[in-house]
C-alpha cells in the first residue's frame, strides 16, 4: 500500500537520513522496510515535549507505562514479517501509539492490531485518520484471543512479550506463515515460529526487552 505523509510536516530528511544510516549499520538490509520507516513521521507518535527524540535509537514513553519500541526493533521484526509467502493480512498485537501498525499498512494489504489499554487504541486511532491510513482495522481486545473470524494471518507480530507462546494464535496463522514475537519474563528472546505443511518449526533469534504481554483489558 503506498502512502504519501508529505503533508504531515516531517522533521527534517537529516534526522530521518541519521536514522535509516544507524539502521543499515546495526545489520537492517531490507530496502523495503528501510522506505517504510524513512517515509513514516515517528515524531508524531510520541508526546511533543519528547518529539524532538523521536528518531533516536531508544524506546520511549507512550503514557499509561507503554513504550514506542526503538527503531531497530520495528525494523528487525518487520524485516523477518517480510520473510512470509504473502502479505495480504498481517495481525500486530500490541497497537500501542500505532508507529509500527504505520508501518505494516505500508506493506502489507491489511493490518489487523489488537490493543488492550483502550485510551492508547483511541489516540493511536486519531493518528492513523489524520494520516489518511485506511488499510488498518483496529480493535480493543485481548491480543492472548487473536481476532478469529479475520484468520487465517500471513504474519503475526507481536509487540508485547508472553511467557509462553499463545496457542490460539498459532491456530491462527496460515500455512506457510510467520509468527515474529518476543517471549520470557526476565531474560526475553525474539523468535520466529513457521508454519508448515505439517506443523511448526521455531527460529530463536536475538536477546530483546519488551513490556510483558498481559490478559484482559485495560
Ligand atoms: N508497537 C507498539 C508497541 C507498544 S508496547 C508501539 O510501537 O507503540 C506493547 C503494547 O502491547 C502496549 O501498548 C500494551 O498495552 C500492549 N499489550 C500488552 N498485552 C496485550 C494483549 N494481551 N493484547 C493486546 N495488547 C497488549
Amino acid at each position: 500500500m503506498k502512502h504519501d505523509f508529505s503533508g504531515i510536516g516531517m522533521t527534517s530528511a537529516r534526522t530521518r537520513g541519521r536514522m535509516l544510516d544507524r539502521l543499515r549499520q546495526q545489520g537492517i538490509r531490507n530496502e523495503e522496510v528501510l522506505a517504510a520507516m524513512g517515509n513514516t513521521p515517528r515524531h508524531i507518535f510520541v508526546d511533543e515535549a519528547l518529539a524532538h527524540r523521536a528518531y533516536d535509537d531508544a524506546s520511549l514513553p507512550i503514557g499509561l507505562g507503554q513504550t514506542i519500541s526503538q527503531p531497530y526493533i520495528v525494523a528487525r521484526m518487520v524485516e523477518l514479517a517480510l520473510t512470509a509467502p504473502h502479505r495480504d493480512k498481517v495481525l500486530e498485537i500490541g497497537t500501542g501509539c500505532g508507529y509500527q501498525t504505520v508501518v505494516l499498512a505500508q506493506l502489507f494489504k491489511t493490518v489487523y492490531s489488537v490493543e488492550r489499554i483502550g485510551q492508547l487504541l483511541d489516540k493511536a486511532r486519531v493518528r492513523l485518520r489524520d494520516l489518511r491510513i485506511n488499510n488498518t482495522r483496529l480493535r480493543h481486545g485481548d491480543g492472548f484471543l487473536g481476532i478469529a473470524e479475520a484468520a487465517p494471518f500471513d504474519v503475526i507480530v507481536m509487540a508485547a512479550a508472553p511467557a509462553f507462546v499463545p496457542e490460539s494464535l498459532l491456530n491462527q496463522l496460515a500455512t506457510g506463515g510467520k509468527m515474529v514475537f518476543p517471549i520470557g519474563t526476565v531474560n526475553q528472546e525474539l523468535r520466529m515460529i513457521e508454519r508448515t505443511n505439517d506443523g511448526f518449526s521455531e527460529s530463536k533469534l536475538e536477546k530483546v526487552r519488551f513490556v510483558p504481554m498481559l490478559p484482559g483489558l485495560a
